[in-house]
């Protein structure tokens, strides 16, 4: 190599556009010993460029291609070639976010499109900060909850504190259960408040469960309202939620990790009325939008309010003497040190397509995703888990023929709850779709498709995805299951 090695990077930049091509399949799924047979991984001894070029080629072969439509697994999505760009740059520039003097133009970037974000979501006022994804995320709202009503916490920890209670959705994201035991709550802390079929939270519940709380001593934290559930994408009534939050006085946190995206939508975002009404919100960009990972939003109401809870003013890099402006050395609100610039790909997709561009997608997204509801909706052998399109997910189950026109007690719903993992398998193995699957409260195994700004997915697409689920579901037998 070169001692730049730029050549080197040339040649990947080669091998990363060849792997793009259409004819480039989606996957070539190996089970795990299999693939370790096929690969070169020990790293003892160095390798020529040549054979590290070899190297570079396997790992994309047998990478996924999640930049392919057909790439419907998870809710991040193939990125924005801006953002992607905007991701290279990143890397070169290997900086941290931390201080104004290390990262001048990042630090005045994250600033300026967090003022955006937060006007955008309706609380101009407020203060942000990218955060490593929406997990850590709610760990920034409870702690910033706690803090602001036990400021105390923060020298002597939890210890002459009243027991304090945490309330989620049933359909809420897991990551809440992590942070309770992170946080030192216990997930014994957590009040799970049932839904509706639809996914949202009962609000007359949350009530209940407030007051009941209330009522035997204990204090009351915080409620995560859901503006887009990870399986449904259910939004929740963010104005009922914050309703009960306010008489309660107690803190809103809006986990709009997945719609929040919608809120780029003039024609959408009232589907997420309420929101700025939340002390607390929390937006991955990487998810819909197609930002690169990691790209995700925290945001809270009271400015000063990330600095004081999560400040520790370490001498050697947050010194005060420095000799410019250290109001711009932001590290300090985070518990990360090094942290990566997430800002400035998604500031480089907004910068090329400002407002009305990313509103597009977001519209162009719903339209897919109303489209393909309405198929499965009168399409023979599909079952819609909920009518309601609030996210862009649709969730249903493949009958085979073989399971029709039969009663559909407890048996029949176990067996359609192994048929459909056995309908992923086979598209998986064919290269054809990779989707998720999960059950939901009572609802056995389902399929969801969940559509993403990126890549654009026509209506001739959507058609094909369903006629791959029905092509394997149709080989499905009770012999194989
Ligand atoms: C994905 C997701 C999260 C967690 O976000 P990560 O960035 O993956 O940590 C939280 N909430 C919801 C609703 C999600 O879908």
């Amino acid at each position: 190599m070169e001692p730049n090695g730029l050549s080197f990077l040339d040649k990947v930049l080669d091998l990363v556009k060849e792997d793009r091509a259409e004819s480039v399949p989606l996957i070539r799924f190996k089970h795990p010993k299999e693939l370790e047979g096929i690969l070169d991984l020990d790293v003892t001894e160095g390798v020529t460029d040549r054979q590290l070029e070899q190297c570079v080629r396997d790992v994309l072969k047998y990478g996924v291609k999640t930049h392919k439509a057909t790439f419907r697994n998870q809710l991040f999505c193939g990125t924005d070639p801006y953002g992607l760009a905007g991701a290279w740059i990143t890397e070169a520039c290997n900086t941290s976010q931390y201080t104004f003097e290390v990262a001048p133009v990042f630090t005045l970037i994250e600033q300026k499109l967090l003022g955006h974000i937060l006007k955008l979501f309706g609380i101009p006022d407020g203060d942000g900060i990218f955060s490593p994804g929406g997990s850590i995320a709610i760990l920034y709202s409870i702690v910033a909850a706690r803090y602001k009503a036990f400021p105390e916490i923060k020298v002597k920890g939890m210890r002459n504190l009243p027991e304090m209670i945490i309330f989620t959705s049933e359909d809420s994201h897991y990551s809440i259960k992590k942070a309770a035991h992170w946080l030192g709550f216990g997930t014994d802390s957590i009040r799970i408040i049932p839904t509706n079929d639809d996914g949202q939270i009962l609000v007359p519940q949350l009530e209940a469960a407030i007051q009941k709380e209330n009522d035997l001593g204990r204090y009351p934290l915080i409620v995560n309202g859901m503006a887009g559930t990870t399986v449904l994408g259910a939004i929740d009534d963010l104005i009922g939620v914050a309703d009960v939050c306010q008489k309660y006085g107690v803190w809103l946190h809006v986990d709009a990790c997945w719609g929040g995206s919608l809120m780029l939508s003039p024609k959408y975002k009232n589907k997420l009325k309420g929101i700025d009404r939340a002390n607390s919100i929390s937006w991955n960009p990487h998810k819909m939008a197609g930002a690169p990972l990691q790209c995700s939003v925290f945001m809270v109401r009271d400015k000063g309010l990330l600095h004081e809870a999560n400040s520790a003013a370490a001498q050697y890099l947050f010194q005060q003497d420095k000799f410019y402006d250290v109001s711009y050395d932001t590290g300090d609100k985070s518990v990360q040190c090094g942290r990566k610039i997430d800002a400035f790909k998604l500031w480089m997709m907004w910068k090329a397509r400002g407002d009305v561009g990313l509103s597009q997608l977001a519209d162009q997204t719903m339209a897919t995703a109303q489209f393909c509801m309405e198929t499965v909706a009168k399409r023979p052998g599909f079952k819609l888990v909920s009518e309601v399109l609030q996210c862009p997910n649709v969730c249903f189950w493949y009958i085979p023929s073989f399971m029709r026109g039969k009663d559909q007690d407890e048996e029949w719903w176990k067996t359609m709850h192994k048929i459909t993992p056995k309908i992923k398998e086979l598209l998986t193995l064919n290269s054809q779709l990779m989707v998720a699957y999960s059950p939901v409260r009572q609802f056995k195994n389902f399929f969801r498709l969940a559509f993403t700004f990126h890549p654009k997915v026509d209506q001739e697409q959507v058609l094909s995805m369903l006629a791959s689920i029905e092509e394997c579901g149709e080989t499905v037998t009770m012999a194989v299951l």
